[in-house]
């Protein structure tokens, strides 16, 4: 667009020279005039002028009053002030006014030219800086917004923008982030970041987000990375795949075990099997102990593949279970007879119950005789040094049954103490000494307990021992039996 001014003068010859002699010289440029100042003042309202130029003396509102009210409606338009002769006190007073420049009469139209023509530059430049501005603001407005965390670090590796997302997703917030180096934010930045991938001038052209660890408060987080080189910064987007990463180590880890788990009963029963075909150097007793060996490992082995088939079919929808009246003394009795067989290590298993007033509980029989079996398992298992294993049942709280599993073995951590009921999870492994498992008994457990409308916990100290305790709902037409 052409740029136009304004020119504002009383004098009508000056009015009708003044744009021609700018005509001759600016050939681009649009020229409105206007006879009276509160005239101009209204076109300026409405009109956005490149510069203006005005006569200060006019009867009426003069020069200077304009001045005033075209600071006011438009402060970024250059306005330029002829001035008559000699009144150099006056132009000084525009100046400070924030006249742009001022023309004495009589004008000499080359000055007149090149001074109008460095206001309207001006303006141009200052129209260009604010849509810029304003390009720019928009920019950071969207990424401001956008779901993926954004940051931008600058050459020096200081960060320059931090937005919403990188604030949720990291915990770190902007005015904590913004002038940090960005290694002292991110854990590990200087190790990794040369190998994100960045685009820009003189890169390969596709990429890959790449997913990278970062130690950000003390927690571990994977951050799926991709950078873009701008003028003298990079500008990095990325998502959060702790979880996703989390459960990749949870099915790596599970098949390592799994695996592990299958393989040993197998390497037992191949063993005894093998031996078993050379029965002439056996005796009775060596046969019935190598078939006892066959028929313990295939049990177990079944029972791998049981809890890894069962675990699967919890997840894949919620089985619904028949919830009868459970005699729960029958229950315990029959649980503890065939742990018996179990006991290891000098570990040694007592039921503590009241002699009588136990309420049957509205379970699955099934289901809550595998829950206390694998409880009871547990506290054998993982009570290396031998020590007592108590089943504890009594009435609860609030028409509840409470059954709890005690034992003296090696307890669990504070921070373990959620996640064992997780599924796979198994805490520390080399802790538990080469103690078999597949993580899944403790998250069947505590799926099978909430089906049935009850609740599993666990205290426990390290060192110390371990109580698991399972409380399940008495129906009010049960509790009085
Ligand atoms: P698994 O025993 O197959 O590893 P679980 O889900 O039954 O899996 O248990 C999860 C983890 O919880 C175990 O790996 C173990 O570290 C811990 N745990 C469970 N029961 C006990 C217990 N009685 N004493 C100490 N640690 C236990």
């Amino acid at each position: 667009m052409n740029p136009t001014v304004l020119i504002v003068d009383d004098d009508p010859a000056l009015l009708e020279a003044l744009p021609e002699a700018l005509r001759l010289r600016m050939a681009d440029l649009a020229v409105e005039t206007c006879d009276s100042a509160p005239d101009a003042v209204a076109r300026i309202a409405v009109e956005d002028y490149d510069a203006i130029v005005t006569d200060i003396k006019m009867p009426g509102m003069d020069g200077l009053a304009l001045l005033d009210e075209i600071q006011k409606l438009r402060p970024e338009t250059p306005t330029i002030l002829i001035t008559g002769h000699g009144e150099h006190d006056l132009a000084v007073q525009a100046l400070r006014r924030g006249a742009y420049d001022y023309i004495q009469k009589p004008i000499d139209r080359d000055y007149f030219t090149a001074s109008l023509s460095r206001a309207i530059e001006k303006r141009g430049l200052a129209r260009r800086i604010e849509l810029q501005r304003l390009e720019l603001e928009r920019h950071s407005h969207v990424l401001e917004h956008v779901g993926d965390g954004v940051f931008v670090v600058d050459r020096d590796g200081v960060v320059q923008f931090w937005n919403l997302a990188a604030e949720q997703i990291t915990g770190i917030g902007l005015e904590e982030a913004v002038g940090k180096r960005a290694d002292e934010l991110l854990g590990g930045w200087e190790d990794v970041s040369a190998s994100i991938p960045v685009a820009g001038p003189g890169r390969p052209k596709r990429h890959l987000a790449r997913m990278l660890p970062f130690e950000i408060d003390g927690r571990e987080l994977w951050l799926s990375l991709l950078g873009v080189d701008v003028a003298d910064a990079t500008v990095y987007s990325f998502q959060d795949r702790t979880d996703e990463r989390v459960l990749d180590k949870l099915r790596d880890d599970f098949v390592a075990t799994a695996s592990h788990e299958l393989r040993t009963p197998l390497a037992a029963i191949y063993g005894a099997a093998k031996t078993l075909r050379r029965r002439d150097a056996l005796d009775d007793e060596g046969v019935e102990h190598l078939m006892g060996i066959i028929s313990s490992e295939s049990e177990r082995l079944a029972r791998v593949v049981e809890d890894i088939l069962f675990a699967s079919h919890l997840d894949s929808g919620r089985p619904r279970f028949a919830a009868a009246p459970v005699d729960v003394r029958a229950l315990v009795s029959d649980v503890i007879e065939s742990m018996q067989l179990q006991l290891e290590n000098g570990v040694t298993l007592r039921v503590e119950a009241p002699p009588n007033g136990l309420p049957d509980v509205a379970a699955d029989p099934i289901r809550l005789r595998r829950v206390l079996l694998n409880l009871l398992e547990n506290a054998i298992k993982y009570s290396p040094e031998g020590g007592p294993v108590v089943l504890r049942v009594a009435p609860g709280d609030n028409r509840r049954l409470r059954l709890q599993v005690r034992d003296e073995g090696l307890g669990i951590p504070r921070g373990e103490q959620e996640r064992i009921f997780e599924k796979f999870y198994r805490a520390d492994p080399q802790l538990a000494r080469g103690v078999g498992g597949t993580g899944l008994g403790l998250y069947i457990c505590r799926e099978l307990v909430q089906r049935m409308g009850g609740e599993i916990q666990v205290e426990s100290e390290p060192g110390k021992g371990s109580t698991f305790t399972v409380e399940l709902p008495v129906p009010a037409a049960l509790a009085t039996r």
